[in-house]
């Protein structure tokens, strides 16, 4: 046996803590299902390695999680037979954030609690939640494989630092045991324990089990499994309430608020695969972080392979979670062969169609939240059209707009609310691009379609422009901007305006070579126009020249 050894949390962790503790106290029941949920990925990975060497399962072939109270002690305990930690293992994930822009991310922090609290939504809570309740918790854990000295006890009070000490192990996996502070011994109750289990992780695939507290003599102490435990995908739709697939995905998504929606899909024949897909209600922080995990949690035939499995689905539906399990793949499926398996571009392909339209159908059914989803998760979406050439209709139908005809800044019109209102006789779906919504909307290109009544989307996000250029048409009708080119009214420009306009060409012959001369190279042409009806002048780009927005975008990447 070592000595004890202290070490301090990263910075990021105390943040976390502080934050935690004081954010989720009303909550603080979720402790309970963020402790389950990884003991049960840990029994998940052991079952997983053992697959390759089978001596993993030691003398203990039934993968369990135990859950004990001690009223006396004020205590529970959680214990799990799966993969266990080293040493290494321990200080890295029970004393470091490992996810990338953590840092940046609490440094948003404010101070004022309601604020922060918004903010852990997006973070995910985990392990360190046992601090809402725990005044101290203590973690006895050996790795599978290991020999009983390589144990590792890790003891924190959550105020900044840690003890590790190597201890010796008969058991393989993780006891973790919580030391409640004395406003929450509620919670050392089989009463209380029980509900919790039930409610929060009755459809993880492990038995949890108790000792039973039972009036006969006969059941008194005997272990007696208090969740359903089996798999909830495996279970059919009928059979599963709304309760039970929110607190699923809060196992599998790290997540702890309840997702805008979900589907569920048993799929037989050709291909042979159980899918449950979930779109959450609040973007990661890490969103836009190219390394963030993203991914389904693949398992084989019942049984965990990996994580974040990222060929199940496009990188533009990255926000997408859930589990996929499939019959058809084998055991050894490692994320190598994910990439050339032709199996798995036929589920891509599902799943994709299968987010895509889950979305068309929240927008249908539930606009308001589709709305919430848009401004979650908008921008994400519209990589799309780029990355998925095949979905681009799809996608276009889902894409939410600022426009003039609502004036305002929130994208809240899609195109086929545009279609709706176009003009007798206008062919072409106008739009304007501009790096704020402010300038786009008194821009003087504007002037003509305000006189017209014809309306136009004003699209101001970074990547619009460059969108833009993967979108064609919508519906039969070919996108225009009106920044661009010539401008073709269609129908709507009447025989008096085209006449008026070739009147207005000849009568300013002059002047046009004038300001052309003035302007030399800098501008390519000068022509009269019929846009205007307030402003002199402005600028148009041609029709196959770089925009604005993307010149500005090549600009700052050096180009
Ligand atoms: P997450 O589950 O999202 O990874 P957590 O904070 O809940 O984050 O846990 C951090 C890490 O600690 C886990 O990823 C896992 O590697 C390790 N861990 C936590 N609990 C256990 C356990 N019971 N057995 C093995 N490893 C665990
Ligand atoms: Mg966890």
């Amino acid at each position: 046996e070592s000595k004890k050894e202290t070490l301090g949390f990263q910075t990021e962790v105390k943040q976390l803590l502080h934050l935690m503790i004081h954010s989720l106290y009303s909550n603080k029941e979720i402790f309970l299902r963020e402790l389950i949920s990884n003991a049960s990925d840990a029994e998940d990975k052991l079952r997983f390695a053992a697959l390759k060497d089978d001596s993993l399962y030691e003398s203990d072939p039934e993968l369990k999680i135990r859950l004990d109270y001690d009223k006396e002690a004020n205590t529970i305990t959680l214990t799990d037979n799966g993969i266990g930690m080293t040493r290494d293992d321990v200080i890295q994930n029970l004393g470091t954030i490992a996810r990338s822009g953590t840092a940046e991310f609490l440094q948003q922090l404010s101070g004022d609690e309601k604020k922060d609290s918004k903010l852990i939504g997006q973070f995910g809570v985990g392990f360190y939640s046992a601090f809402i309740v725990a005044d101290k918790v203590d973690v006895f854990t050996r790795r599978a494989g290991a020999p009983a000295e390589e144990g590792v006890h890790w003891e924190s009070k959550g105020d900044g630092e840690f003890a590790i000490e190597q201890v010796n192990r008969e058991n393989r996996g993780t006891e973790i045991v919580i030391h409640l502070k004395s406003d929450a011994s509620e919670f050392a109750d089989g009463f209380r324990l029980r509900n919790l289990v039930k409610k929060y992780s009755d459809h993880i695939s492990f038995p949890v089990v108790m000792k039973s507290e039972s009036e006969e003599e006969e059941e008194k102490g005997k272990d007696e499994t208090v969740n359903d435990a089996t798999a909830l995908w495996t279970l059919p739709r009928t059979e599963i309430k709304d309760e039970e697939y929110k607190e699923f995905y809060k196992h599998i998504a790290h997540d702890f608020e309840d997702p805008l929606t979900w589907s569920h899909n048993k799929v037989e024949g050709k291909l042979d695969y159980t899918s449950l897909l979930y779109i959450p209600a609040r973007a990661p922080f890490d969103l836009y972080n190219r390394e963030a995990p993203r991914g389904l949690k693949l398992y084989v035939q019942r049984v965990f392979i990996m994580d974040d499995a990222e060929q199940f689905l496009p990188l533009y539906l990255r926000f997408a979670k859930g589990v996929i399990d499939s019959n058809d793949l084998s055991l050894n499926v490692s994320r190598e062969i994910l990439q050339n398996d032709s199996t798995v571009d036929s589920i891509r392909t599902a799943m994709t169609k299968r987010v895509l339209d889950m979305l068309s159908k929240l927008a249908k059914k539930e606009p308001e939240q589709y709305q919430s989803f848009w401004s979650e998760f908008g921008t994400v979406l519209k990589e799309g059209p780029a990355e998925d050439f095949s979905n681009r209709e799809k996608i276009a139908g889902l894409l939410r707009f600022a426009s003039t005809h609502t004036g305002e800044s929130i994208q809240n019109v899609s195109l086929d609310q545009y279609i709706e209102r176009m003009k007798e006789g206008q062919q072409k779906i106008f739009y304007i691009t501009a790096d704020n919504f402010t300038a786009a909307k008194s821009s003087p290109h504007l002037e003509v379609f305000r006189k017209k009544g014809i309306e136009v989307l004003i699209l101001s996000d970074r990547i619009d422009e460059w969108m833009m250029g993967y979108l064609n048409e919508y519906d039969g009708k070919q996108f225009q901007d009106v920044a661009r080119g010539d401008l073709d009214l269609g129908e709507v420009e009447t025989e008096e305006d085209k006449k008026h306009k070739e009147e207005a060409a000849e009568e300013h012959k002059d002047l046009v070579e004038r300001i052309k001369k003035a302007l030399e190279d800098r501008v390519q042409d000068v022509r009269v126009t019929n846009r205007l009806t307030d402003s002199p002048a402005c600028l148009v780009v041609g029709d196959f020249d770089m925009g604005a927005q993307m010149k500005k975008i090549m600009e700052a990447a050096g180009q």
